[in-house]
């Protein structure tokens, strides 16, 4: 990673954030752990544009009936969770107009080939063979185009975003070498640290919104769900020899227990482990416990936000507000570059 990761400013100078959400569901570890948690620490002394991806969530979910719930719950749960719309500009997507048009000039620089070629596009091919829509294809434009317009340098994002950032980065490139010097390089941030996987209970993939729904716990998940779920979580009947290498699902498990529990509680089960006397089924019933301790509070507030829709629409009105302002300086600076500022 480079220097920038230490978020003293990157060749530019700027300090400038900017991550987004999809409201295509409930959120879940996966978002708080590669996302959220980092919205939350950046946002104190940092210029920060955290938006909802509604756009995005129209390219797999085309059916726009619970369009403005998912919204809702999206805002709620960030709030939730600690980000302060009254620090970083909290909007939505649609809201802020300029995000279409330089999402049309960097379709002009982005090529068919590369497009074709990126992971996630392929993933959605496979997952929705029945709609190959060219919004799919040019998704990872789209978000290029939703960070460049605030001219961010940091962007806190999971790993199965690095190569949308990488892509970002051309697209950013390219428009600098042919029009002039307007943006930034983004990087995918986490603090210096490699970027988060969350992974799925069943040891498949990764957590997400919307799929497999009893391999992720969701932060609006009550404390039955979430034991049921950590119950489930495959293991086996533990090492037999000592100091043996954990299989990727032992692992997975550990690693949602170093995210939620003392470090003093890991080590002991890790020791466990490296003296072949581990018992699953302890170490479940204390992750259990300790995901409740994170998650319950959460849950609980997200839905007392939930319930006031005022405030909801006040804060999205106000986060749009910021995100035109910073949009717009943006956009003038694009046009005048690329020659289409004609009187
Ligand atoms: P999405 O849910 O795809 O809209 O992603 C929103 C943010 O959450 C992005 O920054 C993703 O990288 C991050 N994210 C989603 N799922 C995971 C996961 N399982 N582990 C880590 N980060 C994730």
């Amino acid at each position: 990673m480079k220097d920038s990761q230490e978020l003293s400013g990157n060749v530019t100078g700027n300090k400038i954030v900017m991550s987004g959400i999809r409201p295509t569901g409930f959120l879940h570890l996966g978002n708080y752990f590669g996302a959220i948690r980092n919205y939350i620490r950046m946002q104190e002394s940092n210029e920060c544009y955290f938006m909802v991806a509604d756009l995005h969530s129209l390219t797999t979910h085309p059916d726009t009936k619970s369009l403005k719930s998912n919204v809702h719950r999206v805002l709620a749960e960030n709030i939730a969770c600690g980000l302060d719309p009254d620090k970083a500009a909290f909007f939505c997507q649609s809201q802020v107009y300029e995000t279409a048009e330089l999402y049309l000039y960097l379709n002009m620089l982005a090529y068919k080939g590369e497009l074709e070629k990126t992971v996630t596009f392929k993933d959605k091919v496979r997952q929705h063979p029945e709609n190959v829509n060219a919004g799919l294809l040019t998704y990872p434009v789209l978000q290029a185009a939703d960070i460049l317009l605030h001219r961010a340098s940091f962007v806190p994002v999971g790993k199965d975003q690095e190569q949308h950032l990488e892509m970002a980065r051309n697209f950013a490139n390219r428009f600098n070498h042919r029009y002039g010097d307007v943006f930034p390089e983004p990087q995918a941030f986490n603090f210096n640290e490699t970027l988060v996987k969350v992974p799925s209970l069943d040891g498949t993939g990764k957590m997400s919104k919307s799929e497999n729904a009893m391999a992720t716990l969701y932060l609006a998940d009550d404390d039955d769900m979430i034991r049921k779920k950590l119950m489930k979580a495959k293991t086996d009947s533990g090492p037999t020899e000592k100091n043996s290498v954990k299989p990727d699902y032992i692992e997975n498990i550990f690693l949602l227990m170093g995210l939620v529990s003392a470090p003093d509680t890991v080590a002991s089960y890790e020791a466990d482990f490296n003296n072949a006397s581990i018992r699953y089924g302890d170490l479940k019933k204390q992750l259990a416990e300790d995901m409740i301790r994170f998650i319950s509070p959460i849950r609980q507030k997200a839905a007392d936000i939930l319930s006031n829709e005022k405030y909801l629409a006040e804060v999205m009105e106000k986060g749009a507000q910021k995100a035109r302002v910073s949009a717009q300086k943006t956009m003038k600076l694009v046009r005048e570059v690329m020659g289409l500022n004609y009187y």
